[in-house]
């Protein structure tokens, strides 16, 4: 089968390639924030005269800056003009998702007009689609356009393989800083060879919770390595730290340049934030890669995540244990290595329901940790019950995966949805719009969704 794959990689770059690498971004940023003034001015303008034009399209805010650049950026030249387009393409893309989500047509919470992107604080990118760009025979470098060849902190060997076998083709690279490290990250077009699973006539259940991060209907625990609680404290001194240390803002409320114990002590704080996300990833990653690679069938509960993280108790543990993003990694693990996904409807009562005999309690408070049937005695785990729930679903209504996508079962609504969650109701009924935003995609899976549309930049 042939996927988009991203394939990321830490960067070791000189300083003066650091200066490059923040010229890019920095230049991607300017084109953003200068686009998007643009567009607002004309709003402004439409009001007053209907006939003024509204640069809206990626083609359109580049005629736009092509003909100002000279102007209002003398030094354009300094950079790759991919740097100012992807800055642009970035503008677009979120234009069109502003027009998209008012007009009804577009998953997920409500997108608002684009806002500027401030330096520091806003993500920072920038994407390159044409040649020179590749990965070094040596696995320790990768070539850039305008930036050369760049060491990378880690071996770039599982990309370069596959190149030199001629199973992988880089489209395109993003460059992109957080935590104090620039990465690069490859988008490639992927042949995977056909596998199947260990055990492919077996399904199980998976429980996602916060107690553990998952249960499997075969007993199997794996614990929450829960990383923000372990660093709780640490990550409080670090911030109580950088707050007594002379930042930008002057008390008198102007803006003054800070101290150097600013800048080490916020740099320090970064890569705290850093570590605690990679623990959290690292830990997701193995877990639905043992149960992709091991069953046949997953079979999850979809979870309202939106819902459940208003209760603010349960809200840090449930975003510590990253709970949603399993299955959007399940989602497209499983058929990557030859198994399916299900997800049981929201409402499937698979807490509540004795995976004994069937009998469902009419309450079941999160306190209670085991499962005690009065019906028929089985007492057992909460969430080993949930999971052996939801392991027997699909002997209810069996289901077929003809596009390798998800499936939903039980309950009434049966629906299939594509991997972006699209075809979406205005979310007009209260309820809706969180659910939507609890089973479409996290922010990573929406970016992969906009890889394709970007591509057309340059
Ligand atoms: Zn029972």
């Amino acid at each position: 089968m042939t996927v988009r794959q991203a394939y990321k990689f830490a960067l070791d770059p000189t300083p003066r390639q650091q200066g490059k690498l923040a010229s890019h971004t920095g230049a991607a940023r300017f084109a953003y924030n200068w686009g998007l003034a643009l567009v607002k001015r004309r709003l402004a303008e439409r009001k007053a005269d209907k006939g003024v034009v509204v640069p809206w399209t990626l083609p359109e805010l580049r005629r736009e800056w092509n003909r100002a650049k000279a102007e209002v950026a003398p030094w354009w030249g300094e950079n790759s003009k991919e740097a100012y387009s992807s800055g642009l393409a970035a503008l677009a893309q979120g234009l069109a998702s502003w027009a998209a989500s008012r007009a009804g047509t577009r998953a997920g919470p409500r997108m608002g007009f684009p806002t500027r992107k401030r330096k520091g604080r806003s993500r920072q990118g920038c994407r390159f689609t044409t040649d020179p760009i590749r990965v070094e025979a040596d696995r320790h470098h990768v070539v850039l356009p305008r930036l050369g060849r760049i060491k990378t902190h880690e071996s770039t060997r599982k990309l370069a393989r596959r190149i030199e076998q001629g199973t992988a083709r880089i489209l395109a690279a993003t460059i992109s800083q957080s935590g104090g490290r620039w990465f690069v990250s490859f988008t490639c077009e992927v042949q995977r060879a056909q596998r199947t699973p260990r055990q492919p006539g077996v399904r199980v259940g998976v429980d996602v919770g916060v107690k553990h991060l998952a249960v499997v209907s075969t007993g199997q625990v794996i614990d929450n390595p829960a990383p923000l609680n372990a660093n709780l404290r640490r990550l409080r001194r670090q911030t109580r730290q950088l707050a007594r240390c002379q930042g930008s803002r002057d008390p008198a409320g102007g803006r003054r340049p800070p101290s150097r114990n600013w800048q080490q002590a916020k740099a320090r704080l970064a890569r705290t934030h850093a570590r605690v996300a990679n623990l959290r990833r690292e830990a997701l990653h193995q877990l639905t890669s043992d149960l992709a690679i091991t069953y046949g069938t997953v079979v999850v509960e979809r979870l309202n995540i939106a819902g459940m993280v208003q209760n603010h108790r349960l809200a840090r543990a449930i975003a510590d244990s990253g709970m949603g993003q399993v299955h959007r990694l399940l989602a497209y693990k499983c058929p990557w290595n030859g198994g399916q996904l299900v997800k049981a409807d929201l409402f499937f009562p698979s807490s509540k329901t004795c995976s004994g005999c069937g009998t469902a309690k009419a309450k079941l408070s999160l306190a209670e940790r085991v499962f005690d049937c009065e019906a028929c005695g089985l007492r057992l785990d909460r969430d080993l019950n949930a999971a052996r729930n939801l392991a027997a679903l699909l002997e209810v209504s069996e289901v077929a995966d003809a596009s390798n996508r998800m499936i939903v079962v039980a309950g009434s609504g049966t629906e299939t949805e594509n991997a972006r969650g699209a075809d979406v109701r205005p979310g007009a009924a209260g309820q809706s719009p969180k659910r939507r935003e609890a089973s479409g995609p996290g922010r990573d899976g929406r970016k992969t969704g906009t890889a394709g549309s970007q591509g057309s930049a340059a």
